[in-house]
């Protein structure tokens, strides 16, 4: 970062770094004592990003970063990130020797994978691991004390394995009914009571279990969509324990600029007519910038007003119609803030009868991002160039 980047199209999305600070920072000053801040960022920093946020997260207080793949964690270590990494999906035995050699901690809940694994990494290097345990999920993890007593002594007796940590995940966080989860943190505790020994890490937080239950801070939160800014489901919204802060907007900018007359036609199949004479605008953004069809209809800020998407949205653009003319280049914001209005990522999931998570992390790799700091641009990466 730090350099100039080329952009060819006006279309990007702009990632406003002191919100993630800011949201770091808090939740960092919530956990309880002696507990660390995971950074997650898996997808691109939730389509953020990864380098840029785990630089800011990294700087207001996290200490650990958390991917899904294999592949996220070496992205980042070619990004030159040195910080302890987590990859808290599966990997392939075979490249746990990679993992190792990265120092990337690798997430394990199979004994098999265990003996498979060792034969691929180094005498003298160790891989450090997270044992997974599946306490209501029933998505990825350890579920007996049988199979958690193999796993253990496996790894404790090659000295290939450092047990660094244990964790699991929580199904109903989010949800205002709490029955779930504390049946899933009782089985929690349960579980690590039939270790021989607790590993340094004991983590079991996301977002929601992170600001909802001090409780289950343990010794780490994973801190992924509430780091972005973003509530994990509406219901938590009311009762967040501090106020989140939005890092994503996106952006536009008019192309071209037409008067169309009563009975006239826009975009395919011919499916949107001009009631009367209309000014209409075109915007270089579509659906493979993830603006998604379903879009259809939603409005975006134009001048701090909310102007309405008319016709179909065609894969790299759309129009939409405005009270009247405007220059080409004009700013168009589709997501963040404009001259006081605001369209949150609440509202385009609220459309797309989706979640936030899922809003910015479908903004495609063909949108640049542009990091600003102080209200300044501060870098940015075309994943194009
Ligand atoms: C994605 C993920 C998180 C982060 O969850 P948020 O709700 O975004 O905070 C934490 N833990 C695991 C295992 C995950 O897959």
């Amino acid at each position: 970062m730090g350099e100039q980047i080329k952009i060819f199209r006006d279309t990007w999305a702009e990632i406003n770094l002191d919100h993630i600070s800011y949201n770091v920072e808090s939740m960092k000053r919530h956990v309880s004592d002696g507990a660390i801040v995971i950074a997650v960022i898996k997808a691109n920093g939730y389509g953020h990003g990864d380098a840029a946020v785990a630089e800011a997260a990294l700087e207001a207080g996290a200490s650990y970063l958390a991917v899904a793949t294999l592949d996220e964690a070496m992205a980042l270590r070619k990004k030159k990130i040195q910080a302890p990494i987590l990859v808290m999906g599966a990997s392939r035995p075979e490249n746990a020797g990679d993992a190792a050699k990265e120092n990337i901690a690798l997430t394990v809940f199979q004994k098999d994978w265990l003996s498979n694994a060792k034969e691929y990494i180094r005498t003298g290097e160790e891989l450090r691991i997270h044992l997974k345990f599946d306490t209501g999920m029933g998505r990825l993890g350890i579920r007996s004390r049988n199979e958690l007593e193999g796993i253990e002594s496996a790894a404790k007796r090659d000295g290939h394995f450092l047990i660094e940590g244990v964790f699991t995940h929580f199904a109903t966080a989010d949800s205002l009914d709490n029955h779930y989860f504390e049946q899933q943190l009782s089985r929690f505790e349960e579980m690590i009571g039939w270790m021989e020994e607790v590993p340094k890490y004991v983590h079991s937080s996301n977002s929601a279990a992170g600001l909802r239950f001090p409780k289950a801070h343990l010794n780490a939160v994973r801190m992924g969509i509430s780091m972005y800014g973003l509530a994990p489901s509406m219901e938590m919204k009311p009762e967040l324990p501090f106020p989140l802060k939005e890092a994503f907007s996106l952006h536009t900018k008019i192309v071209h600029v037409k008067k169309i007359h009563k009975g006239e036609k826009v975009s395919y199949g011919a499916a949107y007519e001009a009631k009367e004479d209309e000014w209409i605008a075109t915007l270089p953004i579509g659906y493979a910038d993830g603006w998604v069809r379903k879009l259809q209809g939603q409005e975006v800020l134009v001048e701090g007003f909310r102007v309405p998407i008319v016709g179909r949205i065609c894969m790299d653009q759309c129009m939409i119609k405005l009270p009247y003319e405007k220059p080409v280049g004009t700013q168009v914001t589709l997501i963040g803030e404009q001259d006081g209005a605001r369209i949150p990522v609440d509202e385009i999931a609220r459309k797309l009868e989706t979640i936030n998570y899922e809003v910015t992390c479908m903004v495609s790799s063909r949108v640049p991002r542009i990091y600003k700091r102080d209200g300044l641009v501060i870098g940015g990466v075309n994943y194009l160039l």
